[in-house]
């Protein structure tokens, strides 16, 4: 029988249907499945001996009987291979091997010194290194390599323009892809951590998303019914300028006011306290000193003042807000929950959840490799 283009494509469709299923709502028996993607039995049937062959889904034990013979359920096999999941940030690189379902199993970390391509791509290779040494014998090895960085990433994977790395037009991808001959996706590190908290973290089962990362500066990676929203050309999630105070305080992207001059890390570069990193202030901060605290109040205020405007535009069922500022939690969140209480519509506010990141520094790190394992399950391939 001849099969044509258009029957091949839906084939991988469903198939990448009845793999995601098994993933996330596993373990199910074939009638589950059936049931709950709508496919016929049939068809669910032979998917499924694909993906069984692939190593990509177990047959385990016995199912509830609903009558006949009790069914042998099926699970996704997450051990069926590894990804590297990168987070670059301007301080350091860190890594993470996991399997398919993101379980850590090695992590590294190198601080950064030079900032230019070279310097970086060099110490990304020492950090994943070892890692790859690392990978267990698997089915189908390190499938690929994701990569969440602070900057503008457009929907090559091109890094178009990451002010706080100095780069403009790094085609990091290419260079990793060639080097390590796997697969590379890269992001901006707030889609990275949205993805993370979304699969494996705060996010789950939620399918109106934004998380706020706030560090250096501020991104939002937002979930818009289930899926990613990148906007028109991949740069949307710039929140951290957007303008909170239209006269205010002039921008190196050529606004005033933006959100991140005021509640993420850059905002201490305003007050007279001596220039310290977010861990010393928390020290201050544990020892009471009253200008930290005035300080990391002030920073939650604003912080909630941005979050009231995403809440109002996006109407989301959840704000998770992650990124390294988080470590000031304890002083940041009650003044930036009393904001958002306070000026947030109530309709929205209502059934609204607000928390901080569940899986810590780790969210942009492990939705990296999240990024990973999805494109390598979107890959796989079909049997015509
Ligand atoms: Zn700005």
């Amino acid at each position: 029988m001849r099969i044509t283009g258009d029957q091949a494509l839906v084939k991988k469709l469903n198939k990448s249907i009845v793999l995601d299923t098994i993933r996330r709502k596993g373990p199910l028996s074939r009638t589950d499945v059936s049931e709950k993607t709508g496919l016929n039995k049939a068809t669910v049937s032979n998917l499924t001996l694909e993906l069984i062959e692939q190593n990509l889904v177990e047959e385990t034990g016995l199912g509830e009987s609903s009558g006949g013979r009790k069914p042998l359920m099926l699970l996704f096999n997450g051990s069926a291979g590894c990804v590297i999941g990168v987070e670059l940030s301007v301080t350091r690189v860190k890594a993470i091997l996991t399997d398919l379902k993101g379980t850590i199993l090695q992590e590294h970390v190198l601080p950064l010194g030079q900032l230019d391509e070279d310097a970086v791509f060099e110490v990304i290779g020492k950090v994943i290194q070892p890692l790859i040494d690392a990978a267990p014998q698997t089915t189908h090895g390190i499938v690929g390599i994701g990569i969440g960085v602070p900057g503008m990433v457009d929907e090559s994977g091109l890094i178009l323009y990451a002010p706080n790395l100095n780069w403009e037009g790094v085609d990091l991808k290419s260079r990793i892809e060639e080097k390590y001959n796997v697969p590379v996706v890269i992001d901006n590190e707030a889609n990275a951590g949205a993805a993370g908290e979304r699969e494996y973290g705060a996010g789950r089962h939620v399918r109106h998303l934004v998380y706020v990362s706030a560090g250096m500066g501020i991104g939002s990676g937002m979930i818009i019914d289930g899926q990613l929203y990148k906007g028109a050309w991949g740069y949307a999630g710039e929140t951290g300028h957007m303008s909170i105070e239209s006269d205010g305080r002039l921008c190196s992207c050529g606004n005033q006011g933006c959100w991140e001059l005021y509640a993420s890390e850059r905002a201490y570069s305003y007050t007279s306290l001596p220039a310290l990193t977010t861990a010393e202030r928390v020290e201050q901060a544990k020892v009471g000193d009253a200008s930290t605290l005035e300080m990391y109040e002030e920073i939650g205020r604003r912080l909630g003042i941005g979050v009231t405007n995403l809440v109002n535009g996006f109407n989301p069922q959840k704000i998770v807000v992650g990124g390294p500022l988080t470590e000031a939690k304890a002083w940041i969140e009650p003044k930036m929950l009393a904001t958002i209480a306070k000026r947030a519509l109530p309709y929205h506010r209502r059934e609204l959840s607000i928390s901080f990141s569940e899986l810590g520094s780790r969210s942009a790190v492990l939705g990296a490799a999240h990024l990973a394992v999805a494109q390598f399950l979107g890959r796989v391939r079909v049997s015509v």
